[in-house]
């Protein structure tokens, strides 16, 4: 059995203790998870229906035919011609496959023209969203994957450390210019493409937690860099922030002080049976005491697998208990509006007796 049909046959029982009939799965994370099939969504109605029983059956357009064919294990997969109504294709699958009653779970980024399309073949009942079925098996890693997730993690520790090797020619330049930068090394050193916009953000940029802009980067200025890869699909997703040179404005230093202390702390809580919001709650309690409380706008962290933002996510009201294998980051972080931010990111996966770290470039602000 491949590794996908075994997630899937796991999925199965996940959907019949749900008492869900079906899960319909579109172009997107969760399809690859369990298919091997990495068609990139579009509005050609692409699907695959998971029943709770049986085996599952993909709806395909007629020129995906073939290479669906190539990259899965599901042996029945239909196809529609382009003049033709894909629903007809659609609603004979659904009646060859899926039970008359029992909820519909659908992926939770299918496109809406394609949800309305399977409403209108499997007729009023409950629906629901795969995730409830799947994100709990999504989020404890296998051994590939966490292979996959550790070389992301390297390639991306390299370019940062390069980076700061580099400090002096990386001043003087946009934010946007380092930003090419930095895809251009991600790719020299084995990583596919980005895994997001990488972002690079100068002076009082960096109080944007998730800034894009051209600013140029001056000597002294707090810059953030947060940036990620794909190795085998999976993604790294790390920050750090640095001075390339020069000193950095009044209260920097104690700010960045501040956040290391708490991403440490965070790290520290990371056990397996303990809530995830322990581990927010660490880092919180570290930039609480300090004074900057209310300047930590957003959670201690997300899930990082297919997706770079998945379950389970580290926040204060995330109830979810860590098990090990699970993979997500830890980046507390302080903004001063109009001044600077600091943010300091590694991606964690936590073990049998704590965790490990997947980044260990220097975390320090002076490179
Ligand atoms: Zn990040
Ligand atoms: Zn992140």
């Amino acid at each position: 059995m491949t590794v996908h049909e075994r997630r899937t046959r796991d999925c199965q029982a996940r959907l019949r203790d749900a008492g869900a009939a079906v899960a319909v799965l579109a172009p997107g994370a969760n399809l690859r998870y369990l298919t091997g099939v990495t068609e990139t969504p579009s509005e050609r109605l692409c699907c695959c229906l998971l029943p709770s029983d049986g085996d599952p059956v993909f709806v395909v357009p007629d020129l995906s035919g073939a290479q669906v064919r190539e990259a899965t294990w599901v042996s029945d997969v239909r196809t529609w011609r382009d003049a033709a109504d894909p629903t007809a294709t659609l609603e004979d699958a659904v009646d060859d496959c899926v039970a008359d009653t029992g909820e519909v779970l659908l992926d939770g980024t299918m496109w809406a023209r394609h949800v309305l399309a399977v409403q209108s073949v499997v007729g009023d009942r409950p629906f629901g969203l795969v995730e409830t079925a799947l994100g709990p098996l999504r989020a404890r890693k296998d051994a590939a994957e966490l292979d996959a997730l550790r070389r992301a993690g390297a390639v991306t520790d390299e370019v940062m450390t390069g980076l700061f090797a580099d400090a002096d020619s990386l001043l003087g330049r946009s934010e946007a210019e380092l930003a090419r930068e930095v895809e251009r090394r991600l790719v020299d050193a084995g990583g596919e493409g980005v895994s997001f916009e990488p972002i690079v953000a100068a002076g009082p940029n960096g109080a944007k937690p998730h800034h894009h802009g051209d600013r140029t980067v001056e000597r002294g200025d707090p810059v953030v860099l947060d940036f990620g890869t794909r190795v085998d699909g999976y993604p790294s997703d790390t920050t750090r922030t640095v001075v390339l040179g020069g000193d950095p404005p009044a209260e920097f230093e104690t700010v960045h002080d501040v956040v290391l202390s708490a991403q440490a702390a965070a790290v520290e809580a990371v056990d397996p049976g303990v809530e995830a919001r322990t581990v927010d709650r660490a880092a919180r309690e570290v930039i609480e005491a300090a004074g900057y409380g209310d300047a930590f706008v957003h959670r201690t962290g997300h899930g990082v697998g297919l997706e770079v933002h998945e379950a389970p996510y580290v926040s204060a009201d995330s109830t979810t208990t860590l098990e090990p294998g699970m993979v997500f980051s830890v980046e507390p972080g302080v903004y001063l509006e109009g001044r600077f931010g600091v943010r300091i990111e590694d991606l964690v996966v936590v073990t049998d007796d704590g965790c490990e770290r997947l980044n260990d470039a220097p975390r320090g602000w002076r490179v």
